[in-house]
């Protein structure tokens, strides 16, 4: 097994870009915010307010007690995007960017003679020199590892504007020292879980087998655990999986306005369920409905990256505000998910509302009810009051088409 994977992480991305842009913020402690109040978090905190302990997710209230002089910025998303776009030909003109993981981590792979060790940390330092040129002000952590997974533990190890290699002879000892919640993967609830399983350190956690793991997981992620700890890279069903959906004729009895939008509700229901099970997340859902003798309606919509029932619900009771009223015959409906990632490799959607532990324990219920007792045991009720706004987002894995974005 040798290096296969170079991970690019922007340190504090939002705040690196703001004071690259205005002068009057470089070696500050900043806060970005997605609105300027009182009430909000920070979503990004520069390397100055970090020292003091204001970290992502700081309330604005408790910053100002950690750092008295910490000075709050609006986020300004457009920008973000554009010069991630920018960011990336520049890591592109070192070498081949593989993925764009997120608006600030990217994933390069190592081939020929980059995996040699020493190759594969002067190309690290050609890709800092080549951003440091244009964006003095913006720096970035980059791992190196035999996977993916690793490549982007390792941009974690040290920062800011670290470079650390995970050689094949590092697995698994130079892991131990790391934190649970530090792994790619393992955020609170999961930690809790593993806790249950008696799993309170990373060597544990290499002590557990296959089944051990998956069952910890709860899914076939577990398993993937077990290949990505040791430097494999796992198998995903996304490219099998483009797409995942249900359609169905309706009875004479619901071939009205009504009749239609409670199949889809239920449709969508049971499509969101198995998207859970399969560990993935949508960005893009569509809804159609044909008629006897009028062509289709089609509507779609994209969303932040999710398998949340209620949030797909609210997008569903979006797209019916522009259904035609005036057709009183719909004869099948169909509902569909695309852009499809696993839940992995998403992170939540930074200019949203924190997808709510309760909403997520809700879907977990639900579904383990509607698997024993049958697929209709549960669901949701009725229509839930639309989105009144769409702010622009940018979830960590979703990066927006910053025109389309801006048109909203
Ligand atoms: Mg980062």
């Amino acid at each position: 097994m040798t290096l296969n994977a170079l991970y690019v992480d922007f340190n504090s991305y939002f705040a690196s870009v703001e004071q690259q842009l205005r002068p009057e913020l470089r070696g500050k402690p900043i806060g970005v915010l997605a609105v300027l109040a009182e009430t909000t978090c920070c979503i990004a905190a520069s390397n100055e307010a970090k020292a003091f302990g204001v970290k992502t997710g700081t309330m604005v209230r408790d910053a100002r007690k950690l750092c008295k002089d910490i000075i709050f910025v609006e986020a300004r998303p457009p920008l973000y995007v554009e010069l991630h776009h920018k960011l990336i030909a520049i890591v592109e003109s070192c070498t081949h960017v593989e993925k764009v993981l997120s608006i600030d981590e990217m994933v390069c792979k190592l081939t020929g003679s980059q995996k040699v060790t020493e190759n594969a940390l002067a190309l690290a330092t050609k890709i800092k020199r080549a951003v440091y040129k244009q964006y003095p002000y913006i720096l970035c952590s980059i791992g190196i590892a035999p996977n993916t997974f690793l490549a982007k533990t390792a941009s974690n190890m040290q920062k800011p504007n670290g470079c650390v290699v995970i050689e094949a002879s590092d697995i698994p000892h130079k892991l131990y020292p790391l934190k649970l919640r530090s792994l790619n993967g393992i955020g609170r609830q999961m930690e809790e879980r593993l806790q249950r399983y008696k799993i309170h350190t990373v060597e544990q956690l290499y002590a557990l087998n296959r089944d051990q793991l998956r069952s910890a997981w709860g899914s076939i992620e577990g398993e993937r655990y077990y290949d990505k700890l040791r430097g494999i890279e796992p198998y995903y069903v996304k490219n099998a999986r483009s797409s995942l959906g249900h359609s169905h004729v309706l009875p004479p009895e619901q071939r009205n306005i009504a009749g239609a939008k409670a199949v889809l509700h239920r449709l969508l229901q049971k499509a969101a369920m198995r998207m859970r099970s399969y560990a993935l997340l949508t960005t893009r859902m569509s809804v159609k409905v044909k008629f006897r003798d009028h062509p289709s309606f089609y509507g779609e919509s994209g969303i932040s990256a999710t398998d949340n029932t209620l949030s797909l619900i609210q997008s569903l009771e979006t797209l019916w505000q522009r259904y035609p009223q005036h057709l009183t015959e719909p004869v099948a409906v169909e509902v569909s998910f695309s852009g499809l990632s696993n839940t992995n490799e998403a992170a939540y959607d930074l200019f949203a509302e924190k997808p709510a532990e309760t909403e997520t324990k809700l879907n977990k219920a639900m579904d383990m009810l509607n698997l024993k007792y049958g697929k209709n045991t549960v669901y949701f009720a009725g229509a839930h009051q639309a989105l009144k706004s769409a702010p622009m987002r940018i979830a960590f894995n979703h990066i927006p088409d910053v025109v389309v974005e801006d048109d909203e």
